[in-house]
């Protein structure tokens, strides 16, 4: 079998093995997590070291083709998407953690490492890597830190750029830099930079993530309400009498109705809204934070409080909010998970518009929410079969973000933009805020080898 030039040559220098080019094999990558778009790369490469990975790109910058990195795929904003062909870089080979530092509280991964795989290595010893975004069991790392992840505990915790202290990346004309680690950096915060940057400014190669201590003890909570403003209110006056819960997620009617018809949980389906919440600390104060919130969701309507006493109930009342989306392949062939973030007042006034627009649109929009911060995650049903009801979809789904803007918000609180939501980034930042980004770019990337079209439309021009 003849290869292409391009093919031939990280053959050549990665190994045979390392190198995917048959067309039913490329046919994997051509989109990850949001399915509405799909191009196909013209050869995948899955390097086992940073040297590798150098290799790759400089062999792609002699080609003169894009270089796009890929972790698990589970963008749900198209940032894996080759939109100009060239070489799709999986990480997942490079999957060891390299070093647990309790003593500096401090571990050392390779990029590919899963999400959960960090968090099990680490349960028992105390310690735990903050973030937990949804996706976290197959989610990587190094995925994590290219788009800044989130979760259910970012509200107390912060999000992912708050738990890295170095990154060691390939730039886009192959050579290696290494950035941190240290704590207060007394030099320009690179490493700060680095992340969220969705794979334009470097391959991320090797991480050095923060350990955080487990907490001494935690409660778990879940209120049932009979609309969306009592749960809404909740939130509102949790927040105002300065408890910081662990965790505080929504589920509306819609999404309960899935999680019902999946799992059967006993969820009321006449329910407005549920919040599950928790918080967590010092067990000394930990029962008062409890029945204030308690106090909180009856005051505000709730008709029933359902406080965990076993860790049994506990682990089945974050169950019900980890399978929430799950659920939802039950329900529908297709589906885009949206995400927004609203002044936490807004919720319920969002919630709402989300609602109207699905009827609008006429497209089911079901609802999970990280409350405690504000983030709106509408999941928006269709059948992909039918290219009538993609942008059926779609529309819905650039209307709902255009009333998180209007609402003071922002078009993305976790999932970056991708190719996604790169129109809204002129409608976020002026003229200046994205000069500067693309000059920071450029001097990351100056021929913008890595990952274009992707979060700034001065490079979509995917022809370098
Ligand atoms: C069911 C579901 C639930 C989700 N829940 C959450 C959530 O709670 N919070 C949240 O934040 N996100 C969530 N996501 C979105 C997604 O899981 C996160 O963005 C995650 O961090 C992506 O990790 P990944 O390994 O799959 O990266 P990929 O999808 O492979 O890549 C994502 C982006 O990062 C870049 N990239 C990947 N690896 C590297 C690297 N080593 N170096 C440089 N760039 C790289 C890619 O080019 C792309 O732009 C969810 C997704 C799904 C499908």
């Amino acid at each position: 079998m003849t290869h292409s030039p391009l093919v031939a040559d990280l053959r050549a220098r990665l190994g045979a093995e390392n190198v995917i080019s048959a067309p039913s094999e490329l046919a994997v990558y051509d989109c990850d997590a949001y399915t509405v778009e799909r191009h196909r790369p013209d050869v995948v490469v899955l390097p086992r070291s940073t040297v590798q990975v150098a290799e790759a790109v400089k062999i792609a910058g002699r080609h003169n083709v894009p270089v796009v990195p890929r972790g698990a795929g589970t963008s749900l904003a198209g940032g894996c998407l080759p939109i100009g062909g060239g070489v799709v870089v999986m990480l997942t080979r490079m999957n060891r953690i390299v070093e647990v530092n309790l003593h500096d509280r401090m571990a050392v991964v390779e990029p590919g490492v899963p999400n959960i795989q960090l968090a099990k290595r680490l349960a028992g010893t105390g310690y735990h890597f903050a973030p937990d975004p949804s996706s976290q069991d197959a989610s990587t790392i190094g995925g994590n830190v290219a788009t800044n992840a989130g979760g259910p505990h970012t509200l107390k915790y912060g999000v992912t750029v708050n738990h890295v202290l170095g990154i060691e990346a390939v730039l886009g004309d192959g050579s290696i830099i290494r950035l941190g680690p240290v704590e207060n950096p007394a030099e320009l915060d690179l490493t700060g930079v680095m992340v969220g940057g969705e794979g334009t400014l470097g391959i991320i190669t090797k991480v050095w993530v923060r350990l955080t201590p487990d907490p001494q003890d935690y409660r778990a909570m879940r209120a049932i309400f009979n609309t969306l403003d009592e749960a809404g209110e909740t939130v509102s006056r949790i927040i105002a009498a300065g408890i910081i819960p662990a965790a505080m997620e929504l589920m509306d009617q819609g999404i309960l109705a899935a999680v019902e018809e999946a799992f059967g949980f006993g969820f009321p389906l006449d329910a407005g809204a549920v919040l599950v919440i928790k918080v967590d600390g010092p067990t000394a104060g930990i029962e008062i934070q409890q029945r204030r919130i308690v106090e909180f969701c009856k005051e505000s309507g709730a008709r029933e409080v359902l406080e965990a006493t076993t860790p049994q109930q506990r682990e089945t009342l974050w169950k019900c909010r980890k399978q929430a989306v799950a659920a939802v392949g039950r329900l529908s062939p297709s589906y885009i998970i949206q995400d927004g973030v609203v002044p936490r007042t807004r919720l319920p006034h969002v919630l709402r518009r989300i609602a109207e627009i699905g009827t609008k649109h006429q497209i089911r929009i079901v609802n999970v929410a990280h409350a405690g911060d504000g983030n709106v995650h509408p999941i928006l049903l269709f059948d992909d079969r039918d290219r009538e009801q993609v942008d059926r979809a779609l529309a819905a789904g650039r209307e709902l973000l255009e009333e998180c803007i209007r609402c003071g918000g922002s078009v993305t609180a976790e999932h970056g933009i991708g190719v996604e939501k790169i129109d809204f980034m002129e409608r976020m930042f002026s003229k200046s805020d994205l000069q500067a980004m693309t000059y920071l770019r450029e001097a990351f990337d100056p021929v913008g080898r890595l990952n274009p079209g992707k979060l700034l439309r001065n490079f979509a021009n995917t022809s370098i």
